[in-house]
Protein backbone atom coordinates (compact mmCIF):
# COMPACT_ATOMS: atom_id res chain seq x y z
CA UNK A 1 0.00 0.00 0.00
CA UNK A 2 3.07 2.31 0.78
CA UNK A 3 4.91 1.72 -2.56
CA UNK A 4 1.37 2.48 -4.63
CA UNK A 5 0.94 5.41 -2.50
CA UNK A 6 4.75 6.58 -2.85
CA UNK A 7 4.16 5.69 -6.96
CA UNK A 8 0.86 8.24 -7.27
CA UNK A 9 2.85 10.75 -5.33
CA UNK A 10 5.73 10.46 -7.75
CA UNK A 11 3.93 10.19 -10.92
CA UNK A 12 1.76 13.54 -9.51
CA UNK A 13 4.58 15.48 -8.65
CA UNK A 14 5.56 14.44 -12.56
CA UNK A 15 2.82 15.59 -14.55
CA UNK A 16 1.21 18.15 -11.95
CA UNK A 17 -0.34 21.05 -13.61
CA UNK A 18 -1.12 23.68 -10.95
CA UNK A 19 -3.45 25.62 -13.30
CA UNK A 20 -5.80 26.50 -10.05
CA UNK A 21 -2.93 28.12 -8.60
CA UNK A 22 -3.97 31.67 -9.79
CA UNK A 23 -5.33 33.43 -12.34
CA UNK A 24 -3.35 35.32 -14.75
CA UNK A 25 -4.44 39.06 -14.81
CA UNK A 26 -6.99 40.14 -17.48
CA UNK A 27 -7.16 38.74 -20.55
CA UNK A 28 -8.05 40.62 -24.01
CA UNK A 29 -9.28 38.78 -26.69
CA UNK A 30 -8.60 41.09 -29.78
CA UNK A 31 -10.30 41.70 -33.15
CA UNK A 32 -11.29 38.16 -33.26
CA UNK A 33 -14.45 36.62 -35.37
CA UNK A 34 -16.84 35.94 -32.23
CA UNK A 35 -19.26 32.98 -32.28
CA UNK A 36 -21.08 33.04 -28.98
CA UNK A 37 -23.19 29.74 -29.99
CA UNK A 38 -26.29 31.10 -27.88
CA UNK A 39 -29.31 29.52 -29.98
CA UNK A 40 -30.64 33.02 -31.90
CA UNK A 41 -27.37 34.41 -30.97
CA UNK A 42 -25.75 36.56 -34.28
CA UNK A 43 -22.09 35.83 -34.92
CA UNK A 44 -19.84 39.15 -34.06
CA UNK A 45 -16.94 39.89 -36.62
CA UNK A 46 -13.95 41.86 -35.49
CA UNK A 47 -14.92 41.60 -31.93
CA UNK A 48 -13.21 41.55 -28.35
CA UNK A 49 -13.58 39.53 -25.36
CA UNK A 50 -12.49 41.12 -21.80
CA UNK A 51 -12.10 38.47 -19.23
CA UNK A 52 -11.53 39.41 -15.50
CA UNK A 53 -11.12 36.92 -12.96
CA UNK A 54 -12.16 34.14 -15.09
CA UNK A 55 -15.53 35.21 -16.36
CA UNK A 56 -16.43 36.82 -19.55
CA UNK A 57 -16.95 40.61 -18.43
CA UNK A 58 -17.63 42.24 -21.89
CA UNK A 59 -17.74 41.33 -25.29
CA UNK A 60 -17.64 44.07 -27.43
CA UNK A 61 -15.12 46.79 -30.11
CA UNK A 62 -12.47 48.81 -29.68
CA UNK A 63 -11.93 47.62 -25.69
CA UNK A 64 -9.31 48.86 -24.26
CA UNK A 65 -5.91 46.87 -24.35
CA UNK A 66 -3.95 48.75 -21.78
CA UNK A 67 -2.33 46.57 -18.83
CA UNK A 68 -4.32 43.45 -20.04
CA UNK A 69 -2.70 40.55 -21.58
CA UNK A 70 -3.77 40.81 -25.16
CA UNK A 71 -4.53 37.46 -27.42
CA UNK A 72 -4.29 38.46 -31.06
CA UNK A 73 -7.32 36.71 -32.83
CA UNK A 74 -7.57 38.67 -35.93
CA UNK A 75 -8.58 36.37 -39.11
CA UNK A 76 -9.60 33.59 -36.29
CA UNK A 77 -12.87 32.10 -35.19
CA UNK A 78 -13.41 32.92 -31.42
CA UNK A 79 -16.06 30.07 -29.81
CA UNK A 80 -16.88 28.53 -26.54
CA UNK A 81 -15.12 25.65 -25.73
CA UNK A 82 -16.67 22.38 -26.53
CA UNK A 83 -18.71 20.42 -24.23
CA UNK A 84 -18.21 16.44 -24.08
CA UNK A 85 -21.73 15.57 -22.16
CA UNK A 86 -20.11 11.87 -21.89
CA UNK A 87 -16.96 10.06 -21.45
CA UNK A 88 -14.96 7.55 -19.77
CA UNK A 89 -11.79 9.54 -19.33
CA UNK A 90 -9.83 5.94 -17.38
CA UNK A 91 -10.11 3.64 -20.49
CA UNK A 92 -7.43 6.08 -22.36
CA UNK A 93 -5.17 3.55 -21.81
CA UNK A 94 -6.57 0.94 -23.46
CA UNK A 95 -6.14 2.58 -27.09
CA UNK A 96 -6.26 0.34 -29.80
CA UNK A 97 -6.94 -2.55 -27.70
CA UNK A 98 -10.76 -2.78 -29.22
CA UNK A 99 -10.48 -5.03 -32.28
CA UNK A 100 -6.78 -5.22 -31.42
CA UNK A 101 -7.23 -9.09 -32.79
CA UNK A 102 -10.72 -10.26 -31.26
CA UNK A 103 -11.19 -8.14 -28.23
CA UNK A 104 -14.30 -6.54 -28.40
CA UNK A 105 -14.78 -3.27 -25.74
CA UNK A 106 -16.52 -4.47 -22.65
CA UNK A 107 -15.05 -7.97 -22.13
CA UNK A 108 -11.47 -5.64 -22.71
CA UNK A 109 -12.03 -2.86 -20.72
CA UNK A 110 -13.41 -4.98 -18.08
CA UNK A 111 -10.25 -7.28 -18.12
CA UNK A 112 -7.90 -4.50 -18.69
CA UNK A 113 -9.83 -2.35 -16.20
CA UNK A 114 -9.63 -4.78 -13.11
CA UNK A 115 -6.14 -4.47 -13.27
CA UNK A 116 -6.03 -0.30 -13.01
CA UNK A 117 -4.09 1.06 -9.72
CA UNK A 118 -4.99 4.40 -8.87
CA UNK A 119 -1.71 5.44 -10.66
CA UNK A 120 -2.92 4.07 -13.62
CA UNK A 121 -6.16 6.19 -13.36
CA UNK A 122 -4.55 9.02 -12.43
CA UNK A 123 -2.47 8.61 -15.92
CA UNK A 124 -5.27 7.50 -17.71
CA UNK A 125 -7.99 10.51 -16.72
CA UNK A 126 -5.51 13.00 -16.76
CA UNK A 127 -3.77 12.45 -20.43
CA UNK A 128 -7.23 12.15 -21.61
CA UNK A 129 -8.57 15.24 -20.26
CA UNK A 130 -5.66 16.96 -21.71
CA UNK A 131 -6.16 15.21 -24.76
CA UNK A 132 -9.88 16.70 -25.18
CA UNK A 133 -8.57 20.00 -23.58
CA UNK A 134 -6.06 20.31 -26.63
CA UNK A 135 -8.98 19.53 -29.41
CA UNK A 136 -10.91 22.68 -27.79
CA UNK A 137 -13.31 20.72 -25.59
CA UNK A 138 -13.30 22.34 -22.33
CA UNK A 139 -15.90 21.24 -20.67
CA UNK A 140 -16.42 16.87 -19.88
CA UNK A 141 -19.04 14.60 -18.12
CA UNK A 142 -16.56 12.17 -17.13
CA UNK A 143 -18.67 9.04 -16.27
CA UNK A 144 -16.04 7.08 -13.57
CA UNK A 145 -17.03 3.69 -13.23
CA UNK A 146 -13.88 1.65 -12.11
CA UNK A 147 -13.80 3.18 -8.84
CA UNK A 148 -12.62 0.06 -6.74
CA UNK A 149 -12.29 2.00 -3.37
CA UNK A 150 -11.77 5.70 -2.14
CA UNK A 151 -7.86 5.90 -3.68
CA UNK A 152 -9.29 5.02 -6.89
CA UNK A 153 -11.97 8.04 -6.56
CA UNK A 154 -9.49 10.53 -4.92
CA UNK A 155 -6.99 9.75 -7.76
CA UNK A 156 -10.03 10.64 -10.71
CA UNK A 157 -11.19 13.87 -8.91
CA UNK A 158 -7.34 14.96 -8.68
CA UNK A 159 -6.48 14.38 -12.35
CA UNK A 160 -9.78 16.01 -13.93
CA UNK A 161 -8.82 19.25 -11.31
CA UNK A 162 -5.28 19.14 -12.57
CA UNK A 163 -6.14 18.48 -15.95
CA UNK A 164 -7.87 21.89 -16.31
CA UNK A 165 -10.87 20.70 -17.91
CA UNK A 166 -14.16 21.53 -16.60
CA UNK A 167 -15.76 18.58 -15.54
CA UNK A 168 -18.82 16.96 -13.87
CA UNK A 169 -17.18 13.17 -12.52
CA UNK A 170 -20.17 10.98 -12.28
CA UNK A 171 -18.72 8.73 -9.45
CA UNK A 172 -19.55 5.64 -10.13
CA UNK A 173 -19.02 1.39 -8.65
CA UNK A 174 -16.28 -0.94 -9.04
CA UNK A 175 -16.96 -2.07 -12.47
CA UNK A 176 -20.03 -2.60 -15.42
CA UNK A 177 -21.54 -5.64 -14.00
CA UNK A 178 -24.04 -3.46 -11.27
CA UNK A 179 -23.52 -6.48 -8.75
CA UNK A 180 -21.78 -4.13 -6.60
CA UNK A 181 -22.88 -1.11 -4.59
CA UNK A 182 -21.25 2.73 -5.10
CA UNK A 183 -19.52 3.88 -2.56
CA UNK A 184 -21.82 6.78 -1.74
CA UNK A 185 -20.20 7.03 1.44
CA UNK A 186 -17.38 8.73 -0.16
CA UNK A 187 -19.08 10.56 -2.74
CA UNK A 188 -21.11 12.52 -0.22
CA UNK A 189 -17.78 13.25 1.70
CA UNK A 190 -16.45 14.61 -1.58
CA UNK A 191 -19.70 15.86 -2.77
CA UNK A 192 -19.45 18.17 0.67
CA UNK A 193 -16.21 19.43 0.34
CA UNK A 194 -16.85 21.12 -2.80
CA UNK A 195 -17.59 24.76 -2.83
CA UNK A 196 -20.41 26.58 -5.44
CA UNK A 197 -17.80 27.89 -8.08
CA UNK A 198 -15.81 24.45 -8.02
CA UNK A 199 -14.84 23.67 -11.67
CA UNK A 200 -14.73 20.22 -10.91
CA UNK A 201 -18.36 19.18 -9.55
CA UNK A 202 -19.43 15.44 -8.54
CA UNK A 203 -22.63 13.64 -10.03
CA UNK A 204 -23.74 10.14 -9.29
CA UNK A 205 -22.47 7.45 -12.16
CA UNK A 206 -25.61 5.26 -11.83
CA UNK A 207 -26.59 1.79 -13.14
CA UNK A 208 -29.59 0.02 -13.70
CA UNK A 209 -29.85 -3.51 -12.23
CA UNK A 210 -28.43 -5.65 -15.09
CA UNK A 211 -31.36 -8.26 -14.45
CA UNK A 212 -34.47 -5.92 -14.72
CA UNK A 213 -36.35 -8.32 -12.27
CA UNK A 214 -33.96 -8.05 -9.73
CA UNK A 215 -35.88 -6.47 -7.18
CA UNK A 216 -33.12 -6.56 -4.48
CA UNK A 217 -30.84 -4.80 -6.50
CA UNK A 218 -33.44 -2.89 -7.56
CA UNK A 219 -33.52 -1.70 -3.70
CA UNK A 220 -29.49 -0.87 -3.36
CA UNK A 221 -30.28 1.09 -6.85
CA UNK A 222 -33.36 3.24 -5.28
CA UNK A 223 -31.52 3.55 -2.54
CA UNK A 224 -28.27 5.48 -4.69
CA UNK A 225 -30.59 7.42 -6.42
CA UNK A 226 -32.52 8.92 -3.58
CA UNK A 227 -29.15 9.61 -1.76
CA UNK A 228 -28.07 11.49 -4.99
CA UNK A 229 -31.52 13.66 -4.96
CA UNK A 230 -30.98 14.42 -1.35
CA UNK A 231 -27.88 16.01 -1.86
CA UNK A 232 -28.54 17.99 -5.32
CA UNK A 233 -26.19 15.57 -7.15
CA UNK A 234 -26.74 15.21 -11.29
CA UNK A 235 -27.09 11.68 -12.22
CA UNK A 236 -25.92 10.31 -15.79
CA UNK A 237 -27.06 6.54 -16.29
CA UNK A 238 -26.71 4.34 -19.61
CA UNK A 239 -29.68 3.12 -21.63
CA UNK A 240 -28.15 0.37 -24.00
CA UNK A 241 -28.37 -3.48 -24.61
CA UNK A 242 -31.45 -3.80 -23.18
CA UNK A 243 -32.27 -0.70 -23.94
CA UNK A 244 -36.26 -0.81 -24.60
CA UNK A 245 -37.07 -2.40 -21.09
CA UNK A 246 -34.76 -0.33 -19.19
CA UNK A 247 -36.31 3.04 -20.80
CA UNK A 248 -39.67 1.45 -19.16
CA UNK A 249 -38.38 0.90 -16.39
CA UNK A 250 -36.89 4.47 -15.68
CA UNK A 251 -40.26 5.74 -16.58
CA UNK A 252 -42.25 3.18 -14.33
CA UNK A 253 -40.46 3.53 -11.61
CA UNK A 254 -40.24 7.33 -11.64
CA UNK A 255 -36.65 8.00 -12.07
CA UNK A 256 -36.92 10.28 -14.86
CA UNK A 257 -36.35 14.13 -13.70
CA UNK A 258 -34.17 17.27 -14.82
CA UNK A 259 -31.40 16.37 -12.80
CA UNK A 260 -30.95 13.04 -14.69
CA UNK A 261 -28.77 12.38 -18.02
CA UNK A 262 -29.52 9.21 -19.90
CA UNK A 263 -27.18 8.09 -21.91
CA UNK A 264 -27.36 6.75 -25.51
CA UNK A 265 -31.06 5.47 -25.72
CA UNK A 266 -30.26 4.63 -29.46
CA UNK A 267 -33.08 3.38 -30.47
CA UNK A 268 -35.96 4.99 -28.10
CA UNK A 269 -39.17 5.17 -28.74
CA UNK A 270 -40.98 8.65 -29.77
CA UNK A 271 -43.03 8.23 -26.24
CA UNK A 272 -39.78 7.42 -24.57
CA UNK A 273 -38.27 10.10 -25.62
CA UNK A 274 -41.36 12.98 -24.57
CA UNK A 275 -41.41 11.31 -21.31
CA UNK A 276 -37.71 12.38 -20.75
CA UNK A 277 -38.97 15.22 -22.53
CA UNK A 278 -41.69 16.27 -19.87
CA UNK A 279 -39.48 15.30 -16.50
CA UNK A 280 -36.70 18.08 -17.92
CA UNK A 281 -34.16 15.21 -18.28
CA UNK A 282 -31.78 15.23 -20.77
CA UNK A 283 -29.76 13.17 -23.13
CA UNK A 284 -26.13 12.35 -23.95
CA UNK A 285 -25.73 11.07 -27.57
CA UNK A 286 -22.08 9.75 -28.66
CA UNK A 287 -21.92 9.03 -32.28
CA UNK A 288 -18.85 7.56 -32.60
CA UNK A 289 -18.99 4.81 -30.11
CA UNK A 290 -22.34 4.23 -30.46
CA UNK A 291 -21.61 3.14 -33.98
CA UNK A 292 -18.67 1.45 -33.46
CA UNK A 293 -20.26 -1.03 -30.65
CA UNK A 294 -23.30 -1.63 -32.58
CA UNK A 295 -26.02 0.44 -30.88
CA UNK A 296 -27.01 1.62 -34.67
CA UNK A 297 -27.16 4.80 -36.37
CA UNK A 298 -27.19 7.95 -34.65
CA UNK A 299 -29.59 9.81 -36.23
CA UNK A 300 -30.11 13.16 -34.68
CA UNK A 301 -33.31 13.81 -36.74
CA UNK A 302 -34.90 10.65 -34.16
CA UNK A 303 -34.17 12.89 -31.33
CA UNK A 304 -35.39 16.46 -32.73
CA UNK A 305 -38.44 15.96 -29.91
CA UNK A 306 -35.75 16.74 -27.33
CA UNK A 307 -34.07 19.94 -26.76
CA UNK A 308 -32.09 19.44 -23.66
CA UNK A 309 -29.35 17.06 -25.74
CA UNK A 310 -25.46 16.89 -26.34
CA UNK A 311 -23.14 15.20 -28.10
CA UNK A 312 -20.12 12.95 -26.42
CA UNK A 313 -16.58 11.03 -26.89
CA UNK A 314 -17.89 8.17 -24.89
CA UNK A 315 -14.01 7.45 -23.99
CA UNK A 316 -10.99 8.66 -26.09
CA UNK A 317 -9.90 5.09 -26.81
CA UNK A 318 -13.25 3.88 -27.99
CA UNK A 319 -13.96 6.70 -29.95
CA UNK A 320 -10.32 6.38 -31.44
CA UNK A 321 -9.40 9.88 -29.81
CA UNK A 322 -11.02 13.11 -27.90
CA UNK A 323 -11.71 14.80 -31.17
CA UNK A 324 -15.00 16.66 -31.23
CA UNK A 325 -14.81 17.70 -34.82
CA UNK A 326 -14.91 14.05 -35.45
CA UNK A 327 -17.74 13.08 -33.78
CA UNK A 328 -19.78 16.36 -35.07
CA UNK A 329 -18.91 15.62 -38.77
CA UNK A 330 -20.26 11.77 -38.06
CA UNK A 331 -23.15 13.21 -36.62
CA UNK A 332 -23.48 15.64 -40.18
CA UNK A 333 -23.06 12.95 -42.09
CA UNK A 334 -24.89 9.86 -41.25
CA UNK A 335 -28.10 12.42 -41.17
CA UNK A 336 -27.47 13.50 -44.67
CA UNK A 337 -26.63 10.30 -45.49
CA UNK A 338 -29.62 8.71 -43.83
CA UNK A 339 -32.40 11.22 -44.74
CA UNK A 340 -30.96 11.57 -48.55
CA UNK A 341 -30.64 15.32 -47.99
CA UNK A 342 -27.85 17.14 -48.32
CA UNK A 343 -29.41 20.84 -46.32
CA UNK A 344 -29.29 18.43 -42.99
CA UNK A 345 -28.37 19.19 -40.93
CA UNK A 346 -28.02 22.72 -40.36
CA UNK A 347 -23.79 23.45 -39.91
CA UNK A 348 -24.34 25.79 -37.23
CA UNK A 349 -27.19 24.01 -35.05
CA UNK A 350 -24.63 21.31 -34.89
CA UNK A 351 -22.00 23.64 -33.60
CA UNK A 352 -24.67 25.18 -30.70
CA UNK A 353 -25.21 21.32 -30.01
CA UNK A 354 -21.47 20.57 -28.94
CA UNK A 355 -21.64 24.14 -27.05
CA UNK A 356 -24.81 25.59 -25.68
CA UNK A 357 -26.66 22.66 -25.54
CA UNK A 358 -24.18 20.60 -24.27
CA UNK A 359 -23.55 22.74 -21.46
CA UNK A 360 -27.65 22.86 -21.04
CA UNK A 361 -27.22 19.06 -21.01
CA UNK A 362 -25.21 18.81 -18.24
CA UNK A 363 -26.56 21.59 -16.41
CA UNK A 364 -23.81 24.09 -16.70
CA UNK A 365 -25.22 26.71 -19.23
CA UNK A 366 -25.55 29.04 -16.63
CA UNK A 367 -21.82 28.92 -16.45
CA UNK A 368 -20.22 27.60 -19.99
CA UNK A 369 -21.20 26.91 -23.32
CA UNK A 370 -21.39 29.89 -25.12
CA UNK A 371 -19.70 33.01 -25.22
CA UNK A 372 -21.72 36.13 -23.38
CA UNK A 373 -21.17 38.56 -20.43
CA UNK A 374 -21.03 37.01 -16.84
CA UNK A 375 -19.90 33.42 -18.06
CA UNK A 376 -17.16 31.42 -17.50
CA UNK A 377 -14.18 32.04 -20.08
CA UNK A 378 -14.52 28.51 -21.13
CA UNK A 379 -13.32 29.42 -24.81
CA UNK A 380 -11.30 28.11 -27.58
CA UNK A 381 -9.77 29.87 -30.90
CA UNK A 382 -9.87 28.28 -34.16
CA UNK A 383 -7.35 29.42 -36.43
CA UNK A 384 -8.09 28.65 -40.53
CA UNK A 385 -4.47 29.28 -41.18
CA UNK A 386 -3.90 26.15 -42.23
CA UNK A 387 -3.85 23.64 -45.24
CA UNK A 388 -6.87 21.54 -44.09
CA UNK A 389 -8.71 24.81 -43.76
CA UNK A 390 -7.18 27.15 -46.36
CA UNK A 391 -9.86 28.19 -49.66
CA UNK A 392 -12.52 29.68 -47.74
CA UNK A 393 -13.17 33.03 -49.16
CA UNK A 394 -16.06 34.36 -46.62
CA UNK A 395 -19.24 33.65 -45.21
CA UNK A 396 -20.23 31.66 -42.11
CA UNK A 397 -17.69 29.71 -41.45
CA UNK A 398 -20.08 27.52 -39.50
CA UNK A 399 -19.95 24.48 -42.14
CA UNK A 400 -15.95 25.25 -42.84
CA UNK A 401 -15.35 24.41 -38.76
CA UNK A 402 -17.82 21.58 -39.46
CA UNK A 403 -16.61 19.63 -42.28
CA UNK A 404 -12.87 20.97 -42.17
CA UNK A 405 -11.28 21.51 -38.73
CA UNK A 406 -9.60 19.99 -36.91
CA UNK A 407 -8.11 19.95 -33.01
CA UNK A 408 -4.88 20.51 -33.91
CA UNK A 409 -6.55 24.12 -35.66
CA UNK A 410 -7.34 24.96 -33.06
CA UNK A 411 -4.93 26.91 -31.19
CA UNK A 412 -5.92 28.64 -28.24
CA UNK A 413 -7.99 27.52 -25.29
CA UNK A 414 -9.45 28.86 -21.97
CA UNK A 415 -10.94 27.13 -19.29
CA UNK A 416 -12.12 29.59 -16.10
CA UNK A 417 -9.87 32.35 -17.45
CA UNK A 418 -6.62 29.94 -17.36
CA UNK A 419 -4.99 29.67 -20.45
CA UNK A 420 -4.46 26.12 -21.16
CA UNK A 421 -3.36 26.21 -24.84
CA UNK A 422 -1.93 28.98 -26.87
CA UNK A 423 0.05 29.67 -30.09
CA UNK A 424 -0.98 26.19 -30.70
CA UNK A 425 1.07 25.35 -27.28
CA UNK A 426 -0.44 23.16 -24.08
CA UNK A 427 1.11 25.43 -21.61
CA UNK A 428 2.12 23.34 -19.02
CA UNK A 429 2.03 19.61 -19.17
CA UNK A 430 4.82 18.00 -20.49
CA UNK A 431 3.94 15.91 -23.55
CA UNK A 432 6.69 13.48 -23.88
CA UNK A 433 6.28 12.92 -20.16
CA UNK A 434 2.83 11.81 -20.43
CA UNK A 435 2.75 9.99 -23.60
CA UNK A 436 5.79 7.86 -21.52
CA UNK A 437 3.87 7.43 -18.61
CA UNK A 438 0.41 6.72 -20.02
CA UNK A 439 2.04 4.01 -22.48
CA UNK A 440 4.39 2.49 -19.21
CA UNK A 441 0.25 2.43 -17.70
CA UNK A 442 -1.35 0.64 -21.17
CA UNK A 443 2.38 -1.73 -21.37
CA UNK A 444 1.37 -3.03 -17.94
CA UNK A 445 -1.80 -3.68 -17.60
CA UNK A 446 -1.55 -5.62 -20.84
CA UNK A 447 1.10 -7.46 -19.70
CA UNK A 448 -0.41 -8.64 -16.19
CA UNK A 449 -3.70 -9.24 -17.95
CA UNK A 450 -3.06 -12.55 -19.75
ZN1 LIG B 1 -20.66 5.38 -21.34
Amino acid sequence: MKTSFLLIALMMSAVNMPFAAQLPGDILIKNGYIMPLKPGSKDLPDHDILIHEGQIAAVGTHLPAAGRKVINARGKFVLPGFVDTHSHLWVTTMRGQFRNRDGKFFPVSNQLGARMQPDDIYIAMYSGAVELLSGGITSSGDFFDNIKGPAWGDVGLKALKDSGIRAVMYYGGPDKTTKSPIDMDHLLSLAQQQKPDDRVKLGLGWRLPRELKDEQNWAMRQKEFRLAKQHNLPVQVHVSGDADAMFNALIKRNFLNSSLTVVHATDATQQQLIALKKSGGSLALTPISEQRVGYGLTRLDHFSTLTRKGLGIDGNALAGSGDMFATLRLAALTLSGATKDETQPDARQLLELATWHGADTLGLSAVTGSLEQGKRADIQIIDPDALNMSGFGGGDPAALILYSARPENVTTVIVDGHIIKQDGHMQNPDEGLLKRKANESARRLLSTSE
